[in-house]
Parts: structure tokens; sequence; C-alpha cells
């Protein structure tokens, strides 16, 4: 044996040890067979399958929480194809049925005709870290259940509208005074989502928030966040005609702010639609049932073309 060869099998001898010992899982596939030619033996102490026993891509897949699978295959067969470095978080099945959160870090190793050649690439074990994610998700959302304010636009939500209705309802039923509500949706938000994203359809949720705020001026008019992107009006000691007119406001202010909307059917700019109720309380009426009227308005507003306000006559 020369020296050369000895210092190879030396070298080898090393990266195996390397990988080995590593807490990554190294593998690597063939892509013309799409079989494992190697995967690192700590893949037993994780999930508890035999190395031997990791035999095809199908092996990988069919071991693999149901609810991840099929984007995480396709995701991977994709990015593979194209040739790109990839990685993905999926749960992996153990031996016993349990699962385990993993990251598949993958490189693309190409042959020198560019073809892809191979997988190679490292799993680890993230599961302590999803575990935090978890209870970090499941707190804020404890926090914001406790909490008046929407987290997004900063105004009351869904749960002070409650509170505040059955105390402005209640009042209202005393000194027989009439109450309205006005319920507002957006028009066509989904393809404002579609057409500028996500996170400016955030933004835009926060600018009709802050819009509605200053057109209902009086101080007990009550505006809250009462869905995605549905927002509810309270106004106590407030007549049809009357609640009319902070509706009205609330739609030249949203028009004034020509808020640009591409993709809606009604307009080039942002509109909401708005159904009104009105009710001096009886002995034995709910809140509940002026919030179902101004619904079915709402509902009729939609039907009748959005960007209008219906009150329920
Ligand atoms: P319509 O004119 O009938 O009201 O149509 P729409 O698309 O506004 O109504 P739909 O109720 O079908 O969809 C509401 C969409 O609002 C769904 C979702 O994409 C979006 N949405 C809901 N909550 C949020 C949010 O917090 N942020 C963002 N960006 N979008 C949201
Ligand atoms: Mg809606
Ligand atoms: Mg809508």
């Amino acid at each position: 044996m020369t020296e050369q060869n000895n210092d190879m099998e030396t070298d080898n001898a090393v990266y195996k040890t390397l990988l080995e010992s590593t807490k990554a899982i190294p593998w690597k596939i063939e892509w013309s067979s799409l079989k494992f030619t190697y995967i690192g033996p700590q893949i037993e102490a994780l999930l508890g399958w035999k190395p031997e026993s990791w035999i095809s891509v199908e092996d990988w897949a069919s071991r693999m929480h149901p609810e991840d699978r099929e984007w995480v295959v396709n995701y991977c067969v994709a990015q593979s194809q194209a040739g790109t470095d990839h990685e993905a978080d999926y749960r992996a099945l153990t031996s016993s049925g349990d699962y385990v959160w993993i990251r598949d870090v993958v490189h693309v190793a190409r042959k020198e005709n560019g073809e892809v050649d191979s997988l190679i690439g490292f799993m680890f074990d993230i599961s302590e870290r999803k575990k935090t994610e978890q209870e970090l998700l499941t707190l804020q959302k404890k926090l914001e259940e406790l909490s008046f304010k929407d987290g997004l636009t900063g105004i009351a939500n869904r749960r002070m509208f409650d509170s505040i209705l059955e105390t402005e309802w209640a009042d209202a039923r005393r000194n027989q005074s009439p109450i309205s509500l006005i319920m507002l949706d957006i028009d066509y938000f989904k393809q404002y989502n579609d057409e500028y994203g996500h996170i400016q359809g955030d933004v835009c949720l926060t600018r009709v928030a802050g819009i509605l705020n200053s057109a209902s001026s009086r101080p007990r008019d009550f505006v809250a966040r009462i869905g995605g992107e549905e927002f509810a009006i309270i106004l106590p000691e407030t007549d049809e005609a009357s609640a009319r007119k902070v509706a009205e406001r609330c739609r030249i202010a949203i028009e004034q702010e020509k808020i640009p909307h591409a993709k809606s059917g009604v307009s080039d700019y942002l509109t909401l639609s708005m159904g009104l109720s009105t009710a001096i309380p009886g002995q034995s009426d709910t809140a509940l049932s002026l919030v179902e009227q101004a619904d079915k308005s709402l509902y009729q507003a939609k039907n009748q073309g959005r960007d209008r306000i219906h009150d329920g006559s």
C-alpha cells in the first residue's frame, strides 16, 4: 500500500468518526434510484429504526407525520429537481409510534455535466426548540384571550366588544334610549391579500381601524375589531338616522383614504360594506338580537353589490 493510500484511509476513518459521532444525522440518497446509499447509525438512537431499514425515499416519506408528508415530499422533490439546496421541518415517526420534530438540511450534489447526482443531508433533532415555540404560542394565545386589546390594530377586540355591548345594552334598556350598531366588513379582502400580501393586508387593517376610530366622534362611540377583517361600532343613545350618518361618515373617510385595491370587484380602492341595526331594548330583548339584525343588514349590503350601507329596512 502506498503512503498516499494510507493517508486517504486515515482521512476516511476520521471523516466517518466525525460524521457518526455528531448529533446531526448524515445521509445520502442517489438521485437516479432514489435509494439511500448511506445513513448515520445515530438514526437508530433517535427514531428506533435500524440504519439498514432506510432503503429508499419511500421509507423516509412513510415515516413522517401524515399531515406533514404531502407538502414536505412535494417541496423537497421540487427543490431537488431544481437543483436547489433546501431544508424542511417535519415530524418523523419513531418505531414506537411517537413523533420527533426533525429539521432536514439538504445539499443537492451535481455531476460535472450539471445533472443532479445525489442528495446529501443532515437531520437535526429540533424537538426541544419546537416545544419551546409551541409553549410560546400557547402563552401568547392565552394572553390575547385575557386581553381586551386587539394585538394587530391596537383597538378593542371581540372580548371587549361583548363586554361593552352588554353594558350599553343594559343602560339603553334602563333609560329606554335607542342604541345602534354598525357591522363593517372589508370588501374583497381575500383578493387584497392575494394581490398585496398578508403583511400589507395587516397594514391595511390597521389603517382601517384608525380611520373608523376617527370617524366615530362621540366619547361613548365604541369601535372594535371583532374578526379578521370585520369591525363593529356601538353607538349608545343614537337613533337610526344618526347611526346612518356615522356609517356614511365612515364610508366617506375610507373613500378619501384611497387605499388602492386593484382586485376589488367594485372599485379601484378599498371599500367596506356596512349593516346597521337600532333598537330601544324591551325587557326580554337581548343584545344578541341587535348583533343578529346588524349581521343580516351587512349580508344584504354584500348581496346588493357591496360598498354600501344597509339599515335593515
Ligand atoms: P367579501 O367582499 O364577501 O367580504 O369578500 P372577502 O374576501 O373580504 O371575504 P372573506 O370573508 O371570504 O375573506 C376574508 C379574508 O380576510 C380572509 C383572509 O384572507 C383575510 N383576513 C382575515 N383576517 C386577516 C388578518 O388578520 N390579516 C390579513 N392580512 N388578512 C386577514
Ligand atoms: Mg368577512
Ligand atoms: Mg370581507
